[in-house]
């Protein structure tokens, strides 16, 4: 009874019906399926399904194909659509390699519901590759390390992309930095990037990340926005951390990218 008064509002002359949590699009869009869920393809889409349901969030999967073969990739990309449609998922890929573009062909990539990336892969100073989500990477200095940073996002985000992924992640080392590091100025420069090249911001569960103030930065910017878990395996869906921090920062249905394919009820 208390919830129900809870979302019942006096809104000037009438009565409006208010129901916080279910307005926003209960999608997570930064899915990886493995093995932990079935030993094929079908078998895993299958159980992830049966998440889907017990949880009522619907998911988009993140194909993560590492081959150079645009005829294999193709075939492996097809047969996932595929699946996805049977099983009422959004589809997509995560690209990690600048020239993915050239690896699947445009029909194939026409045909899937978004194109997600992320940033966090780039070389320091001296050339040496970083993975900046593991630990003891050559950083370097941090106002160096950050303005490499933001370059190689700016052109991750010039890519015809959809969703940029893990937005504002810091390594562990420098994420008790993360105010003093993500300036205003540097924050500025992705949102206006992201907004320009229309960009969705993934809202990252796994990594609680992008902090409230560019969560709020980018809204003002007009900017459109995703639920990712980023989980791969065992919890998927886990979007939660996410939905807090939207209802936080006070964003509305409508800042959100969903994808336009209607899935269909089943
Ligand atoms: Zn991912």
């Amino acid at each position: 009874m208390r919830r129900l008064l809870n979302s019942l509002v006096l809104f000037g002359t009438g009565l409006i019906l208010i129901s916080c949590n279910s307005s926003y699009p209960k999608i997570d869009l930064h899915v990886h399926l493995t093995r932990s869920l079935g030993n094929t393809a079908t078998d895993a889409f299958k159980k992830a399904s049966e998440l889907s349901k017990q949880m009522g969030v619907t998911f988009g999967i993140a194909e993560e194909l590492d081959n150079s073969n645009k005829r294999i990739n193709d075939s492996l990309l097809l047969d996932r659509i595929a699946l996805a449609k049977k099983n009422s998922f959004y589809i997509g890929i995560q690209v990690s390699r600048r020239d993915w573009s050239n690896v699947y062909s445009k029909e194939v990539l026409n045909q899937l519901d978004f194109i997600l990336a992320d940033a966090l892969i780039f070389p320091n100073k001296e050339g040496k590759i970083m993975q900046i989500w593991i630990s003891d990477q050559p950083l370097g200095d941090p106002q160096v390390f950050m303005d490499l940073y933001v370059a190689h996002s700016l052109r991750v985000l010039s890519e015809p992309i959809t969703i940029w992924a893990n937005p504002t992640f810091l390594p562990v080392e420098l994420a008790p930095q993360y105010d003093e590091l993500w300036t205003d100025a540097r924050m500025k420069s992705l949102i206006d990037a992201a907004v320009k090249n229309n960009v969705a911001i993934e809202i990252n569960s796994r990594y609680k990340v992008p902090h409230a103030k560019f969560i709020k930065m980018a809204k003002a910017a007009g900017a459109h926005f995703t639920f990712g878990s980023n989980q791969h395996g065992i919890g998927i869906g886990d979007i939660y951390w996410s939905i807090s921090m939207a209802k936080k920062c006070g964003l509305r249905r409508d800042d959100f990218f969903i994808p336009k394919r209607q899935l269909s009820l089943n």
